[in-house]
């Protein structure tokens, strides 16, 4: 195993992590990939169950931020490349407290791309060697009525998690310059698909509306975000991580603007038609009943959006999934998963 060239994921056991283990692991059968998750609350071995019984995937429960730990792992692997997920993720939570948002996304950034520059200098393959930092649109603040953002907007985080990323973001990009890692940097929008936190916007609006709850909008619910599919989301990380030139950014896009009403309200439709029965029993003509608008979230950006015409251009890659038929399945996904008979 020592020799065996392995892709190290940090974060798989999170929701987009997972989806890419498990997209990438049956593109390339062959390939050996170890995955780093610390288990949080946010990530579960669940999310794996289709990997999990592969000889070439690796689970390793440990923390980004443990030094110790992630240098005994250069040095027990021939880590060839690392994709890096692993953060705390909830603006929400980062905003109640920060203090694991600095450890895990930015200590734990730091200790990451320490280790693998060391150990990649020490081997002579640091200019070939990849350490591909997953990002969030977040990291460029909060837009207007009209336009996007693109790779040269400058980092304006306004919530601590957007800050903790954009410093990440930052650190990772000091490495590319300084050392001449071959880093690059993707930053996408809002995902949404299976495996995604209950704690999230539409997970939240599903489960909600599935036991007859109050579905809690924040604010006016005009805020916008731009919807992209995790599955067009790992398709995209594939691309960049195989063929983008060192220390390249790329933004990721889905292309489906919509305000969290929206979004609302096209999954109570969704809801409406499949389970009429449900709806039935808490006496409700639609699940869109259910919407109420709560405060809005403190320093909440009104509207996020990203110009992806670079990794179309370069790359070749589009978001394929419609947000009609990629909701669907999502909301299919959380059916089928929450009506599982509990053992
Ligand atoms: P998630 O919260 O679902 O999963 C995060 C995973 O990281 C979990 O499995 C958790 O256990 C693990 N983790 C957290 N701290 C760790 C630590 N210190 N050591 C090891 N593992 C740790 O998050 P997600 O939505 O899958 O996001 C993954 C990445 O993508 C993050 O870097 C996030 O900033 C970025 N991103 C997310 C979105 C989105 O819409 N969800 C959009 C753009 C970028």
């Amino acid at each position: 195993n020592k020799h065996q060239p392995t892709l190290l994921v940090t974060g798989g056991a999170g929701f987009i992590g997972s989806n890419f283990i498990t997209y990438f692991m049956k593109k390339y059968p062959d390939k050996l990939l170890l995955n780093v998750d610390k288990l949080t609350y946010a990530g579960t071995k669940e999310n794996l169950n289709e990997v999990e019984n592969l000889k070439n995937y690796h689970f390793i429960h440990g923390d980004i931020a443990d030094e110790q730990l992630i240098k005994a792992i250069f040095n027990d692997y021939n880590i060839d490349g690392v994709i890096h997920f692993a953060a705390e993720s909830h603006v929400d939570r980062s905003i109640k407290d920060a203090t694991e948002f600095v450890r895990s996304n930015v200590l734990g950034t730091m200790v990451l791309l320490q280790a693998a520059r060391s150990d990649w200098v020490k081997k002579g393959v640091l200019t070939e060697r990849r350490f591909h930092q997953i990002s969030t649109d977040e990291v460029y603040g909060s837009l207007g009525e009209t336009g996007k953002f693109n790779e040269t907007t400058p980092y304006d985080p306004r919530n601590p998690y957007s800050a903790s990323k954009a410093s990440a973001n930052m650190l990772a990009k000091s490495f590319g310059y300084t050392y001449e890692m071959n880093v690059v940097i993707s930053s996408s929008s809002n995902n949404y698909g299976p495996r995604q936190h209950e704690e999230k916007l539409i997970p939240t609006i599903i489960s909600k509306a599935l036991s007859g709850e109050s579905i809690p909008i924040y604010g006016d619910g005009k805020n916008i975000r731009d919807w992209l599919y995790v599955g067009d989301h790992c398709i995209a990380l594939d691309q960049i991580y195989h063929r983008a030139a060192p220390q390249e950014i790329y933004n990721i896009g889905g292309n489906n603007e919509k305000t969290n009403i929206e979004i609302a309200e096209k999954i109570c439709e969704i809801l409406d038609e499949i389970e009429p029965d449900i709806k039935e029993k808490f006496s409700l003509t639609s699940f869109k009943d259910l919407i109420t608008y709560t405060e809005d979230r403190l320093g909440h950006d009104r509207r996020y959006a990203v110009d992806d015409t670079k990794l179309r251009k370069d790359l070749g890659w589009d978001a394929t999934e419609p947000l009609a038929s990629g909701i669907r399945k999502t909301v299919e996904w959380y059916v089928n998963k929450w009506k599982l008979p509990t053992p």
